[in-house]
């Protein structure tokens, strides 16, 4: 890091038409001066011929140099500007390029886009002040790469800076759209920004709330152990490994950790331990900056925080203890502002076992009929409690699926449209001794083949499946795509295949690994489209019987399947308003990357599902594929509170883009 806390900016060269683009190798480590033209000197004391980067920085400026081509002398006309530093002012950028020749160049913005003009060499010292970290704006491009944006102006602030940002944001661009980004795994247009995009990357924080201003009542008593405060930049994958270091776990997880927590919890991302809501359940108080460059601190009515103690020990933090403001802001698809920091409330460190055994449709229905959903999954109790307690393994004719828990923590299925295979997932909190657990590691098991054979069956996943994912992620997902497209009938059989591949008798791990489907396969390209119906009168049943005959009727009428499976996951009622009250079956509709016609089927699942269930009772997730032409907002009995809660907290809609209130 140099000290503007940015790594060495990658400067990208194209030479001519005929060469492609390329990253100019580095030449030193960067160095630092207290002005300009100190940092220039040093230039000109310099006898290569190189590319010299001079930005400025909080403290001083910083040069940066690059090798140009020993065959031609790099020519400023030739670079490329994206990702560049902008030395602290995103409309007068304080940003000089040297190039190979010898001529100064100075990155310059023409309230449109940035480029770079030839300048005489700089003989001042700027008047001006530091503002922000800012650089220059790249086409933005997200996980399922199905949405790309290029915002005007991209800010990399600190948390400490983050205020600061957006008051400059609301000075110099008052009629600006402002998003935050996460890590950019919504395959929605929730994160769309085409004006103020802030970067994730530096807003990072974690601590346990004995490590945080002391200003928190008196009378949480054990609560307090379990209370952990996360930058809204923090990964889920880095709050994984500070928990555990500390004995603690988050109680329930999807499938993936390589989120922000700014980003997995305002589009309510959900796991399948069906005791619980989204994971935004976990946070029991928000850090928020509003455009005005503001912080407020929103809770329950009965939150955390002590008044008194906040507003003598951080007296610029206001503080909002209400119902609805909380459970209005717990999803929000980042529309209120841009979250500093969570205050989340977590669980001792627990291990869990998985099961996946196969089953079929007639299997699942007939088990599952009459609410009987109740009984099989979503087991009562905290994790650490769970594990003292084995529970019973059914033998298939007792209610249950044959070889898993009676009632599991956490019970997930998974279906191929277009067959009656079915897998079962089961995963409930197990004790290991703690030899064991030295064994184990912060990454699911996969990567190393040898690691992972070494642990044994019962630590590891089935390793062939799971090694080739993560080694041969790209041409697995290129080759599937290709069979898909030259054989689009093979498709269900593949798919087939595929899933037994997943059927594993035991597999044992710290939680978080658990509920971690693995690097590899979450690597892989993917799109996909989540769609919420009720629990409620077997309503997610007959949604089974929907999906399979829009997908049977898709396959006849196109010759088009559905390339992934379905999986089907329960996830409680939740207070939060934009999310869904009542208990609900997620079906998350899965297609390999190179499916174009993924959001047709989604819509065309959506649709059918309407029709047949009614329309309030059908939600679908905010971060994945989401169709349009449907008045979204109709699901929500609480949209109109919502809808006040937001706008009084962001009255000039600077975080509402304009996806969103179309699809509203
Ligand atoms: C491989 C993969 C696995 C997934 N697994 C699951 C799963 O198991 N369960 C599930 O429910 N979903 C799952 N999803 C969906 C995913 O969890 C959501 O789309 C999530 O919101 C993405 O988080 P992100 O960090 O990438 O945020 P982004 O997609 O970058 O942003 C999401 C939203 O958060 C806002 N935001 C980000 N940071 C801030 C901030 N600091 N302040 C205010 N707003 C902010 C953005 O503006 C945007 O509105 C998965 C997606 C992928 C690609």
């Amino acid at each position: 890091m140099s000290q503007s806390g940015l790594n060495q900016p990658v400067l990208r060269w194209k030479p001519n038409a005929l060469f492609s683009e390329k990253d100019l190798k580095s030449a030193t480590t960067s160095a630092h001066f207290a002005t300009l033209i100190e940092a220039l000197g040093i230039i000109d004391r310099s006898k290569e011929k190189n590319v010299v980067l001079v930005t400025r920085t909080p403290v001083g400026w910083t040069t940066y140099e690059y090798i140009g081509s020993s065959a031609c002398k790099v020519d400023f006309r030739e670079l490329r500007l994206g990702g560049l530093p902008l030395g602290g002012n995103p409309l007068l950028p304080e940003t000089y390029i040297v190039d190979g020749k010898g001529r100064f160049s100075r990155i310059v913005f023409d309230g449109h886009q940035y480029r770079l003009d030839e300048t005489p060499r700089p003989i001042q010292e700027p008047s001006g002040s530091w503002v922000v970290e800012a650089v220059v704006p790249v086409e933005e491009i997200n996980h399922s790469k199905n949405v790309t944006w290029l915002p005007k102006i991209t800010l990399r602030p600190t948390l400490d800076e983050l205020l600061a940002a957006l008051s400059w944001v609301d000075q110099n661009m008052p009629d600006g759209k402002v998003k935050a980004g996460g890590s950019k795994h919504s395959s929605s247009q929730v994160a769309v920004s085409a004006d103020v995009y802030i970067e994730p990357e530096r807003m990072k924080l974690i601590r346990t709330v004995n490590e945080d201003p002391d200003v928190y009542r008196s009378d949480l008593s054990e609560r307090r152990e379990n209370l952990v405060r996360g930058g809204s930049g923090n990964t889920i994958k880095e709050m994984n490994r500070f928990l555990w270091e500390h004995g603690k776990s988050f109680p329930a997880l999807g499938g993936f950790d390589g989120q922000t927590l700014g980003g997995v919890f305002p589009t309510g991302t959900h796991g399948s331990v069906f005791t619980r809501g989204p994971l935004a359940e976990t946070i029991v108080s928000i850090d928020l900056a509003l455009s005005s460059g503001q912080l407020v601190r929103i809770e329950p009515h009965d939150g955390i925080t002590d008044p008194k103690a906040l507003a003598s020990t951080l007296s610029n933090t206001r503080l909002i203890q209400d119902d609805d403001n909380f459970h209005a802001a717990l999803i929000n698809m980042g529309t209120m502002g841009v979250v500093h920091s969570y205050m989340l409330e977590v669980t001792p460190a627990f291990h869990m076992n998985e099961i996946r055994t196969p089953s079929t449709i007639p299997e699942l229905k007939e088990k599952l009929r009459d609410g009987k959903i109740y009984s099989l999954a979503g087991a009562p109790g905290m994790p650490v409690d769970l594990e003292k307690i084995p529970p019973r393994i059914s033998d298939g004719r007792d209610g249950g699926f044959k070889d898993q828990p009676i009632r599991a923590y956490h019970l997930e299925f998974l279906i191929n449209p277009h067959t009656d295979k079915v897998i079962v997932t089961s995963r409930h909190p197990t004790t290991i001794t703690a030899a064991a657990d030295a064994e184990l590691g912060f990454d699911p098991p996969g990567r190393d083949l040898i690691r992972t054979i070494h642990r044994g069956a019962r630590f590891g996943r089935p390793v062939l499946p799971t090694w080739l994912q993560e080694n041969f992620r790209g041409l697995l997902s290129w080759g599937i795509d290709q069979l898909i497209k030259i054989a689009p009938s093979a498709t269900p059989k593949l798919i087939d295949s595929a899933m037994d591949t997943l059927i594993d008798a035991a597999y044992t791990d710290r939680s978080f690994n658990v509920f971690n489907v693995g690097d590899g396969t979450n690597q892989i390209p993917t799109l996909s489209g989540t769609i919420f119906v009720p629990v409620a009168a077997d309503a997610y049943l007959a949604a089974v019987d929907i999906i399979r005959a829009t997908a049977s009727q898709f396959a006849k009428s196109r010759n088009r399947y559905q390339t992934g499976p379905t999986s089907m996951r329960f996830v409680r009622g939740t207070k939060a308003m934009m999310g869904c009250v009542d208990d609900v079956c997620a079906f998350e509709i899965l297609f390999t990357g190179g499916t174009t016609w993924a959001l047709e089927m989604v819509e065309a699942y959506e649709a059918a599902l309407r029709e047949g269930l009614g329309h309030e009772a059908v939600r679908v997730h905010w971060g994945q594929l989401v169709g349009e032409g449907v008045g979204r907002r109709e699901g929500y009995s609480e949209y109109a509170r919502w809808r006040e809660v937001r706008d009084e907290l962001d009255p000039k809609g600077v975080f509402v883009n304009e996806w969103l209130e179309r699809i509203l």
